[in-house]
């Protein structure tokens, strides 16, 4: 199951309020996201394009796949992007329990140097968060762009992004190859479109 909502719901951000759903609403400022990379049939083409459009983005990497493709995280840190700990095996919060949550995001800290965390699936369990909040900042989303869903066009994908876009907002697309299609066409187009607008782009802090 995967969220489908395009914005965090109400509720989760009242229930979570230290987490961060938002940057600076007064900047024109938008903070692209990456989530479960690094694999090979997404992420060189994700950073290619980010180097030719002149763009910082922020990836938050499954460790497991960090181990795999070394070279690839390292290519991530070197083009000046920030990286963030998602777990090392894209653990659902809810089918453990948190020894074995917490000890699954050490794991992936052995690969991943970051303080930003962000958890699979958009859902912890407050006993989980209790024991990792004092090492992570988590980073949630206000915009999840659905690029991994088969059932909506490229076009469809772009247009629900751009509609729920305003300054401060933090995209959420993945490097994973369901996405591939509605992330190429979505984040190409949407770079261009909120440059043209005035906006740039920040990594997550
Ligand atoms: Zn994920």
């Amino acid at each position: 199951m995967r969220l489908r909502w395009l914005r965090a719901p109400g509720i989760l951000k009242r229930l979570f309020p230290d987490f961060v759903w938002r940057y600076n609403a007064d900047e024109k400022r938008v903070y692209l996201t990456f989530d479960d990379g690094p694999i090979p049939e997404s992420t060189p083409w994700t950073l290619d394009l980010l180097k030719k459009k002149r763009v910082k983005a922020t990836f938050f990497c499954v460790g497991d796949n960090v181990r795999k493709y070394p070279e690839l995280f390292r290519s991530i840190i070197e083009d000046g992007h920030a990286v963030g700990n998602h777990t090392h095996n894209h653990l659902k919060a809810w089918h453990n329990n948190t020894p074995k949550y917490v000890e699954n995001v050490i794991m992936a800290s052995e690969y991943i140097d970051s303080k930003l965390f962000r958890p699979p699936y958009g859902l912890i369990k407050s006993s989980q968060l209790k024991c990792l909040s004092a090492d992570y900042k988590v980073i949630m989303w206000d915009v999840l762009s659905g690029d991994y869903r088969q059932d909506i066009s490229p076009e469809r994908c772009y247009r629900d992004v751009m509609k729920k876009v305003r300054p401060g907002s933090i995209l959420l697309f993945h490097n994973h190859i369901k996405s591939e299609r509605n992330m190429r066409y979505t984040l190409t187009r949407l770079i261009d479109e909120l440059k043209e607008q005035g906006y740039d782009f920040g990594i997550c802090h």
